[in-house]
């Protein structure tokens, strides 16, 4: 049964094809497809154009809302600069945008399966990662800091050799680290903060995470302090599932237009003060 369907399909886009190509041109076949098709064109030019998104009307964001200023909880709604990016990349879309708060390692398994459209986490773009998802036009400049006790004897990343780093599970500085010291140096923590508490116990010797969640956290457990040497140098995309191109380019194309009309830097200047 699901044989002969694909048959006919397969028969029906050869048909198509060989009158010429786009399904635009198969359209004249029949009058009432024409019709149809004038129409839509008429709203296409009112509206922009629909994509096809998991949920009818919406855009589907999943996050980990653990990454302040990017993502975190005020009271019951998730703010941050991803929150505020997507919702306007969504009403270019003429869609709502849907926030969905899971781990951090669960966002690209669940942008491949197919259950979210997008994933905003300040997540850095990786060639492992660019296996399993496609990236959208970059957004942000980050990098990976050391935090450590302001009384602290780590310097630099070379003092942390045979020391306990405190990462977030999953994250850059969770796969830099493991490369660089090996696992029996890693302390992986489900949430930044998590680690962050953990070296004010001094139960590890440091933390190396993302510079803007670092300063977010440092300021509210006394002790801390971020060294001045940066570890890596890192940009932020979003993710997509892979070969959807047309989800893919209707994102860079909104970013490309936040990014020129200074909506991006507004939003970038709402959530971090220029020191
Ligand atoms: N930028 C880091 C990464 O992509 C951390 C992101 C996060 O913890 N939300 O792995």
């Amino acid at each position: 049964m699901k044989k002969g369907i694909s048959i006919l399909l397969a028969a029906a886009m050869l048909a198509m094809t060989a009158c010429g190509g786009s399904s635009a041109t198969a359209t004249t076949a029949a009058p009432a497809a024409t019709t149809a098709a004038a129409a839509e064109t008429k709203a296409a030019e009112a509206a922009p154009a629909a994509v096809k998104t998991v949920q009818e009307g919406k855009l589907v964001m999943c996050t980990n809302a653990e990454f302040p200023p990017y993502e975190y909880h005020d009271n019951n709604t998730i703010v941050g600069i991803d929150a505020d990016i997507c919702a306007a990349i969504a009403e270019k879309m003429g869609l709502e945008l849907e926030i969905e708060d899971i781990a951090f390692d669960s966002i690209i398994p669940e942008i491949s399966s197919g259950k979210a459209d997008i994933g905003a986490a300040g997540m850095t773009v990786t060639e492992d990662r660019k296996q399993n998802v496609d990236f959208s036009e970059t957004y942000a400049k980050a990098s990976q800091v050391i935090i450590v006790t302001e009384n602290s004897e780590v310097k630099g990343f070379d003092d942390l050799k045979g020391k306990k780093v405190g990462v977030q599970t999953g994250t850059t500085g969770d796969i830099y680290v493991t490369g660089d010291l090996g696992d029996e140096c890693v302390e992986r923590y489900a949430k930044g903060m998590e680690a962050v508490q953990a070296l004010s116990q001094t139960k590890i010797d440091a933390v190396v995470i993302d510079g803007e969640p670092a300063k977010k956290y440092i300021s509210e457990v006394p002790g801390l302090k971020i060294l001045d040497e940066s570890y890596t140098d890192e940009e932020y995309a979003i993710a997509i599932r892979k070969g959807n191109t047309e989800l893919l380019d209707a994102v860079n194309k909104a970013i490309g237009e936040l990014k020129a009309d200074g909506t991006l830097d507004a939003i970038v200047a709402k959530y971090i003060n220029a020191d």
